[in-house]
């Protein structure tokens, strides 16, 4: 497929645009461009064909089944971005006047208010424009917690080995030190390790619950205790909240700092690196350091910006993406409580009759329901036949799939991880287990096709690290 550089002919327009009815301004000669700008031309027809051609190439949600393991690629409803796309959110600045813009703070509070409430914490900041964004700015509250208080030995940041790799590489940023625990037989933290390690120069532990393997970590309340009682806090990676949300807070069992990822579980359609957020709720101990300006209502009605003097000082520009806050407000109320409850458990029924319909083929977890997502290793099948986990998930493309996340958490050999989210219905799900089922049989019948897969996609299998270590991700011309 041509770049659309290359279909460009001098002269070409889209659309025509006609003579203005005001006078020439001189802005002054530094702020002219003194080369052409270099922007393809071609008619309005070639513009809507290229599009129309990429997007067919492009796979997402709105295409079929994405069981795409610690991401949570739902379906988002389409209401939501309608409503993030009228005027009155879309036609405004930043910089505008409080006065003129109380709608726009009504929502980032009422927003903040329904975070803060759904997973326990009594204060939240939106500004994160990311999860990974919203890990490093948790430490940072947490630095600043201890700072506070003179307690000046807590470098060392606890991270689990099933952790998704953003955790310790946002501990480094914030400046700590990583000490690794391993997992128990049940896949949760190692106790006695975790005894081990933690003392006075703890500042925090860092936890995914459910895990990155799906697992409710059960021992949450002792290891809060542990951590409490060396002086530590504990850091909830809320990036995955689909299997909690309305039925346990992080708040609750412990967790003193806690980041959402609005792009997976409310409703930001995600991948591709579009716009994200990953707000930071906190205790009350921690929530004068929280970026500001914060959004709070007066006695009077009135929403104003706040901003504490131990404010760890903005981490976003402006009010970080403030789009992506109102289709988070219009799916919390769209659901309301029991919606929201009722997504939880959806999501942890469909994970769990994907994982109990092949289970017996991709083998995973023993005797453990699993939450909204489940890992099954590959090892024995690759042993017995050279089909790798990753063969199978360039045949699930093949089949119209979204492969699974592959080789992640580490601790599983040859892993798969499925989460099929509960906007999968039933049809579709049996569907998807027929093909899995399938899949297996064929490892077996003819391992060489399934070696080569995808035979059906627009591109085979490229070279992964040369993709990313050196992305082209500009056009330059030939
Ligand atoms: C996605 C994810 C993150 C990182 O979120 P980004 O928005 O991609 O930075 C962190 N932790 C977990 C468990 C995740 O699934």
């Amino acid at each position: 497929m041509n770049l659309i550089f290359e279909i460009s002919e001098p002269g070409k327009r889209c659309a025509t645009i006609r003579k203005p009815d005001v006078g020439k301004v001189s802005i002054g000669k530094k702020y002219l461009r003194s080369e052409k700008l270099d922007l393809p031309e071609v008619s309005e027809v070639d513009f809507a064909r290229h599009y129309t051609a990429l997007s067919r190439r492009a796979f997402g949600v709105d295409n079929g089944f994405y069981p795409l393991g610690s991401c949570t690629m739902k379906y988002n409803p389409k209401i939501n971005e309608e409503v993030a796309g009228l005027e009155g959110f879309t036609q405004i600045h930043p910089l505008q006047p409080e006065s003129t813009v109380q709608g726009a703070l009504e929502v980032m509070e009422t927003l903040s208010g329904y975070l803060a409430e759904i997973t326990g914490m009594d204060a939240v900041t939106l500004q994160p424009n990311a999860g990974a964004h919203g890990e490093y700015t948790g430490l940072q509250l947490i630095a600043a917690y201890h700072a506070a208080r003179k307690d000046y030995k807590r470098t060392k940041v606890i991270v689990p080995d099933s952790a998704h790799g953003t955790n310790p590489a946002s501990a480094v940023m914030a400046g700590f030190e990583i000490i690794n625990v391993p997992s128990d037989e049940e896949k949760g933290v190692d106790l006695k390790a975790l005894k081990e390690v933690v003392g006075e120069d703890t500042a925090a532990l860092m936890l995914t619950n459910p895990t990155t393997l799906g697992l409710f970590e059960k021992n949450i309340k002792a290891i809060s205790k542990i951590i409490h009682d060396a002086g530590g806090l504990l850091y909830y990676d809320g990036a995955n909240l689909n299997a909690v949300m309305g039925i346990v807070r992080p708040g609750d069992m412990g967790f003193d700092v806690v980041h959402l990822n609005l792009h997976k579980t409310f409703s930001t359609p995600h991948g591709g690196g579009g716009p994200g957020s990953g707000p930071v709720g906190c205790k009350k101990e921690l929530a004068a350091f929280l970026p500001g300006p914060l959004v709070a209502k007066n006695a009077r009605g009135v929403y104003k910006f706040t901003e504490s003097r131990k404010s760890i000082g903005k981490v976003a520009s402006f009010y970080g993406n403030f789009g992506v806050y109102v289709r988070a407000l219009a799916y919390i109320v769209t659901l309301g409580a029991e919606g929201i409850k009722s997504c939880a458990q959806h999501a942890v029924l469909n994970a769990n009759y994907l994982k109990a319909n092949i289970e017996d083929l991709y083998p995973t977890e023993k005797g453990r329901h699993c939450m909204h997502e489940f890992v099954v290793s590959m090892q024995e099948l690759k042993d017995k036949t050279g089909v790798s986990a990753m063969d199978i998930a360039k045949t699930m493309i093949d089949r119209g799939y979204h492969p699974p996340t592959m080789y992640f958490p580490l601790i599983i050999h040859e892993a798969l991880m499925f989460e099929p989210t509960e906007t999968e219905n039933k049809r579709t799900l049996d569907e998807v287990i027929k093909a899995l089922r399938e899949i297996y049989e064929e490892a077996f019948k003819d391992p060489e096709y399934m070696k080569a897969a995808p035979h059906h996609a627009q591109i085979g299998r490229p070279d992964e690290v040369k993709a990313a270590r050196t992305p082209i991700v500009r056009y330059v011309k030939p």
